[in-house]
């Protein structure tokens, strides 16, 4: 069972070490299984992270590039190769950016992508779409169920009891949603705490929901559920000019993702850097079967390989507006065509942004002395920038451009919700 959680930072999991209890009930899996310290995605949008969990493959050679684009037709996808083997495979997934049109739905029996509003159905309906599923599951058949819950996304509107249970008497009765906000031009400090309490309880609200899936998993005596909890990207909330925002920043605190898998070596934490592209060859290695040739992940339940700290890739769109600390001088160069690409090796980070003259901007990062990520060294170590920038454009030439597939126009209820998300114009 693969459980994402859309927009959920690391950092925000009582289990990853947040002061607030965000997570009781996901304590007791991160408990009795292994617990991933360094799990990084490779987007920061909802479809290119969860075709590469799917794939195994990084965005350049799945083609989900982008929220609106589709699976490209060659890639085999984890749930085809399942039920090829047997399972029952079933999705039941809660945001608009995850339809159909995707592609992602190849290979699931069922897809539940219904939404309830214009664009999200709440973590509730969801888990209960799914434990219908189960329920009513007859026979002995392996299978292999996805749920995604987007409760965690902005704009963050969990149920007011559970404000109260960050806020108290302070929370409010309603908290702040316009899009203006993320500018902060208009957040008194009483608004930051409430919006950031909001992120917080609406990750409670999840939890909460997944424990009773959880609970519907040990109810129907198949505790040897092999699950893999994790998200799409995180989020930057408070932090940074322009708040409460993913998408168009590779800073660790989108890319960095929670990652459990359970039950296995409960209670062990894994200190080396992962990426999302190994979620595929994992439920692989569970199920006995061997990964297609040429991905890029790689189980996490074998040995870690000895030798040099392995490299991650990730991206995001390139968009001035929403990443006003750039410098202006790398700010008028930049285009806003194809990706920013990152390679992080701790403790640097190499991030690419695509310039108007077809070339790349470079900066560099030392995430031990800098975790915010608030000065380019690049400059200095001139060297390290050399040799990052190798690698990027080695695995850019060994990640296949695939074709994506040709994505049936968008509907126009499908556009009002992308732009109502912030995903296109
Ligand atoms: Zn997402």
């Amino acid at each position: 069972m693969l459980l994402t959680l859309d927009t959920t930072r690391r950092d925000r999991l009582t289990f990853y070490g947040y002061a607030r209890e965000t997570t009781p009930r996901l304590q007791a899996l991160a408990d009795s299984g292994m617990v991933f310290e360094d799990a990084i995605s490779v987007h920061t949008n909802t479809a290119p992270a969860h075709a590469s969990m799917l794939t195994g493959l990084y965005p350049r050679s799945h083609a989900v590039e982008r929220n609106t684009d589709a699976l490209a037709d060659e890639v085999e996808t984890l749930p085809e190769i399942l039920r090829e083997h047997g399972y029952d495979t079933a999705a039941f997934i809660s945001g608009r950016t995850l339809r159909r049109r995707t592609g992602l739905s190849r290979g699931f029996d069922v897809y539940d992508d219904m939404v309830e509003t214009a664009w999200r159905r709440n973590g509730r309906g969801t888990v209960d779409a799914a434990v219908a599923w189960l329920e009513s599951r007859t026979g002995e058949r392996p299978f292999f169920l996805w749920v995604h819950l987007f409760d965690v996304h902005y704009p963050y509107q969990p149920p007011q009891e559970l404000l109260r249970v960050f806020l108290g008497e302070r929370a409010p009765a309603k908290l702040p949603h316009a899009r203006g906000l993320k500018t902060q031009r208009r957040l008194s400090p009483e608004q930051v705490e409430a919006v950031e309490a909001g992120y917080d309880a609406a990750i409670l609200y999840a939890d909460h929901h997944l424990g009773r899936l959880l609970n519907a998993i040990a109810d129907r005596q198949i505790a040897e559920t092999f699950i893999a909890l994790t998200a799409d990207h995180g989020e930057t909330l408070h932090e940074r000019d322009w708040a409460f925002d993913h998408g168009a920043r590779v800073t660790d605190e989108q890319i960095r993702v929670p990652l459990v898998l359970c039950c296995r070596s409960p209670g062990s934490r894994i200190a080396g850097q992962v990426s999302v592209v190994d979620v595929m060859p994992t439920f692989l290695d569970v199920a006995g079967l061997p990964a297609p040739a040429g991905i890029s992940g790689r189980s996490l339940l074998a040995a870690e390989p000895a030798g040099a700290p392995r490299p991650v890739f990730s991206h995001a769109r390139p968009e001035r507006e929403r990443v006003p600390e750039l410098p202006a001088e790398l700010a008028e160069r930049l285009v806003e065509k194809g990706l920013i690409d990152a390679v992080r090796v701790p403790p640097h980070k190499l991030v690419a942004w695509p310039t108007s003259d077809g070339g790349r901007a470079l900066q560099l990062f030392d995430l031990e002395s800098d975790p915010g990520e608030t000065r380019d060294v690049a400059a200095e170590q001139p060297r390290r920038v050399q040799a990052l920038g190798a690698l990027l454009e080695q695995w850019r030439a060994s990640t296949r451009v695939a074709q994506a597939a040709a994505a049936p126009a968008l509907s126009p209820e499908d556009e009002e919700a992308l732009r109502a998300l912030g995903y296109i114009e």
